[in-house]
C-alpha cells in the first residue's frame, strides 16, 4: 500500500525537550575521526569543548546568545521533522555557487542506474520515508526521467512509500515540457535551492522562480524553497521575494553558508544572529511574527512570517558538530564506505573524504546511525492539516 508523501514522519523521541548543557559527540575538524564533546555554558556564550584521541582538546564558541539557546526547545505537539532517504545520482552540476557544500565535479561519470537502485534497496528500509534523489545537481543528468520511473517500479515491488523527490536548483525545471515529463515518470515532490537574485545573475533567478510556476502547474508538490545568502545585507529582499511567493512552497529556508565544501572566508554567524536580522526586518515592515511549536535545534528555527513558514538555518561546521542535534532525518547515503546517518554529518564527512582526500580513521557510533525501529510514524494534527492546505494553496495558484 502506498503511503502517502504526508506520512514523512516525524521523529521526536531522541530529541529532548530543551536545550541544555550535555555531553555529546563531535568531530575533530583536522582529522575527521568522531570525538567525545561537551556543550558547556559560559559567561560569553555557549561553547563545545572536545578532545580528539590525535589532536588534544579544542573548544569552539556555538552561539552567542544564552537567552536564545535556553529557549530553544522541540514541541512534540507542534512540528514534523522531514525524514526521508537522499541518494547522491551525480556530481554533475550546471550552476557553480560559491558556497556549494558539494563541490560538483563536471567530469565525473554518474554511476549506474543500478546501483542507485541497489542503494535504495539495500542501504535504507521502508520506514526511512520518501525517496530525495539529490547531486550535486540531479536534473542533469539525461536519464532521470527513467531513473525515477525505476525508482517508483522498486518502491511499489518493494511495498514501499512511492514518493519521489528531487532536490535541485531549479534551473533545468524552467523548462515546462521537460517538468511535464519528470512528473509523468513519477515526481511527486520538489526542494529547489535559490539565492538572492545577483548571485547567479537575473537570468538563471528568473529561470528558477518559473520553475516554481511549472511544478505546481504539473502538479508537483513544492516541498520547500530554500535559500542560501552570500551576504547577510540581502536578507530583506529575500525576505520579500519569500512574501511574493506566498503560498507556492510549503515552507521556505533560509540560511548562510557554513564552513563544508566551497565556503568563501567570512564571519561566522551564530543562529541567534539571523532570528534577530530576521525579526528586526519583520518590525520594521510591520510584518506578523508568530513563533510556532516547532522541531528547534542549535540549527533550526521555525516561524510564521505573515503567516509564511519560514525554516531559519544556521548549519555547524567539523568544528562545531554536535552529534546529539543530529539524531534525525534526511537520512543520506553519500559517504562511501560510511553507514547511513543525517544529512548534516554526511556532507561533512563526504567534504574531508571526497573533496580533501582525509582518510576517515573510525566509524560513526551506533547511536547516531539511522535505526529504523527508533523512527515513530505518528503525524501530528497540524502537520497533516498543514500539508493539505499547502497543497490546496499551491493548486490554486495556476
Ligand atoms: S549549491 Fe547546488 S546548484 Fe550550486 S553548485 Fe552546488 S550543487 Fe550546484
Amino acid at each position: 500500500m502506498c503511503i502517502p508523501i504526508r506520512s514523512l514522519i516525524r521523529q521526536f523521541q531522541f530529541i529532548s525537550n530543551s536545550m541544555e548543557d550535555t555531553k555529546t559527540t563531535s568531530l575533530c575538524h583536522i582529522c575527521y575521526r568522531h570525538c567525545v564533546a561537551e556543550r558547556v555554558t559560559k559567561e560569553d556564550g555557549i561553547f563545545l569543548n572536545k578532545t580528539c584521541p590525535v589532536h588534544g582538546e579544542s573548544s569552539y564558541l556555538i552561539e552567542t546568545d544564552k537567552d536564545f539557546y535556553k529557549q530553544l526547545g522541540y514541541d512534540q505537539s507542534g512540528y514534523s521533522i522531514p525524514q526521508g532517504i537522499m541518494v547522491e545520482v551525480t556530481d554533475k552540476c550546471n550552476l557553480n555557487c560559491p558556497h556549494c557544500y558539494h563541490g560538483p565535479d563536471n567530469k565525473t561519470i554518474d554511476k549506474p542506474i543500478e546501483q542507485i537502485l541497489w542503494q535504495i534497496e539495500n542501504r535504507f528500509d521502508a520506514n526511512a520515508g520518501a525517496v530525495i534523489l539529490a547531486g550535486a545537481e540531479p536534473t542533469v543528468r539525461k536519464d532521470l526521467p527513467e531513473l525515477i520511473q525505476r525508482t517508483k517500479v522498486l518502491l511499489k515491488e518493494l511495498k514501499r512509500p512511492e514518493d519521489v523527490c528531487i532536490l535541485t536548483n531549479g534551473v533545468k525545471l524552467s523548462d515546462r515540457k521537460w517538468t511535464k515529463m519528470i512528473a509523468e515518470a513519477g515526481t511527486n515532490m520538489v526542494m529547489i535551492g535559490m539565492n538572492h537574485h545577483s548571485y547567479q545573475g537575473e537570468k538563471v533567478h528568473k529561470k528558477q522562480l518559473q520553475a516554481i510556476e511549472n511544478c505546481i502547474a504539473e502538479g508537483i508538490f513544492v516541498y520547500y524553497v530554500g535559500y542560501t545568502l552570500e551576504h547577510i545585507d540581502h536578507m530583506e529582499e529575500v525576505l520579500e521575494e519569500i512574501q511574493s511567493l506566498g503560498n507556492r512552497a510549503w515552507q521556505y529556508r533560509i540560511r548562510a553558508g557554513s564552513d563544508i565544501g566551497r565556503s568563501p572566508d567570512e564571519p561566522q554567524f551564530f543562529l541567534s544572529d539571523h532570528v534577530k536580522l530576521i525579526k528586526s526586518i519583520c518590525d520594521k515592515k510591520g510584518w506578523t511574527w508568530e513563533k510556532k511549536p516547532a522541531d528547534d535545534n542549535l540549527y533550526h528555527y521555525m516561524v510564521n512570517i505573515n503567516g509564511i513558514t519560514h525554516r531559519i538555518i544556521q548549519w555547524s561546521d567539523p568544528k562545531t558538530i554536535d552529534m546529539e542535534q543530529l539524531k534525525c532525518g534526511p537520512w543520506c547515503d553519500f559517504v562511501p564506505g560510511k553507514p547511513v546517518t543525517n544529512f548534516l554529518h554526511q556532507i561533512m564527512l563526504r567534504d574531508g573524504h571526497v573533496n580533501k582526500g582525509q582518510p576517515l580513521y573510525d566509524t560513526v557510533p551506533p547511536q547516531y546511525l539511522f535505526k529504523p525501529e527508533n523512527i515513530d510514524y505518528e503525524v501530528s494534527e497540524w502537520t497533516w492539516k498543514s500539508w493539505e492546505e499547502s497543497k490546496q494553496k499551491q493548486s490554486s495558484i495556476v
